[in-house]
């Protein structure tokens, strides 16, 4: 499910994160390790305060390995501690549940010294759609929990998830709505799949993927589609679409008249990037996009 994002939607969306942050410890705050910034909601430091919070970096086994190390060395220096997850395999899991007793740790010690025995952590989840939330909380639980986030007419009362000895997870995410104002991270958010593609063109966010891929992962995609060659000047539209009409040559995309279908190609680079026949990918570098972000 995608949700349309209205203000007021936003709205509630964060007054729910507000009150499910008075139950809480820690903060799980997940983002695409493929586009950790362009994943990050942009209020979210606003909305935690000064909450505990651990970053998750999921799908990391579909990203550039060797670009997330640089953005995990990125968000230390930022003072925060940002874990590369693979939520569907569970790889990273580990890291988050000792993490997240790491930030209590002070404070549980000064309570054991009093006398009191501390409850478990508690821990949400919280990024913006198809980021892998409720992927995290079943992989958390050992089981299906069945989070499937807010949705409008269902109440349910919140459950603590047990996770290991002395953490509790909430299992319901919170969910915040993805940031919309520059159209290059509209086209990184679909290109993840974090936003529908009904909402931007296929042909218009395979563009913009293909010339950022033609850059930084060119060799991938002349031996994915079997092209000798990349365009000389990504700038220039019409070379980059000419190396589209390439692949759609090479994929048989073809329309009457013997021309090449743009649409379909865009459908077939878009796919071949999801399920990962063109490798693993990043499409932001801190150093690149992280020079002037500051975060925590
Ligand atoms: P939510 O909307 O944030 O709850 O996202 P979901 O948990 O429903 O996940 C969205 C999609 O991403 C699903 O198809 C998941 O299987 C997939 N997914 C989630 N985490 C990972 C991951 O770490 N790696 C990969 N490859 N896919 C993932």
């Amino acid at each position: 499910m995608t949700i349309q994002w209205f203000p007021g939607h936003m709205a509630k969306a964060r007054r729910q994160i507000e009150e499910k942050l008075k139950l809480i410890d820690v903060v799980i705050e997940l983002l695409d390790a493929r586009i950790p910034l362009s994943s990050r909601n942009p209020m979210i430091d606003q909305i935690l305060q000064q909450k505990p919070r651990v970053v998750i970096l999921n799908k990391s086994d579909m990203a550039d390995e060797q670009v997330t190390e640089n953005w995990v060395a990125w968000f230390a220096e930022q003072e925060l501690e940002a874990i590369p997850v693979d939520a569907t395999s569970g790889k990273g899991v580990p890291r988050i549940v000792q993490a997240s007793k790491e930030k209590m740790a002070t404070k549980f010690a000064a309570m054991r010294k009093k006398g009191i025995n501390p409850r478990p952590v508690r821990a949400l989840i919280v990024g913006i759609p198809n980021v892998g939330k409720s992927t995290l909380i079943n992989r958390m639980a050992g089981r299906n929990v069945a989070a499937t986030g807010d949705r409008p007419g269902v109440t349910k009362a919140q459950q603590w998830i047990r996770v290991g000895q002395d953490m509790e997870l909430l299992d319901t995410p919170g969910i915040l709505w993805p940031k919309f104002e520059d159209q290059q991270v509209g086209y990184r958010l679909a290109a993840t799949g974090a936003i529908k593609d009904e909402i931007l063109h296929p042909e218009d966010v395979a563009f913009h993927t293909i010339k950022y891929i033609i850059t930084y992962y060119g060799d991938m995609l002349l031996e994915r589609y079997d092209l000798n060659e990349l365009p000389a000047d990504t700038e220039n539209p019409s070379e980059v679409v000419d190396f589209m009409e390439m692949i759609g040559r090479r994929r048989g995309c073809l329309q009457s008249g013997g021309t090449i279908n743009l649409e379909k190609t865009s459908q077939v680079i878009l796919r071949d990037l999801r399920t990962l026949k063109l490798g693993r990918l990043s499409f932001e570098t801190p150093t690149e996009h992280g020079s002037d972000v500051t975060i925590g």
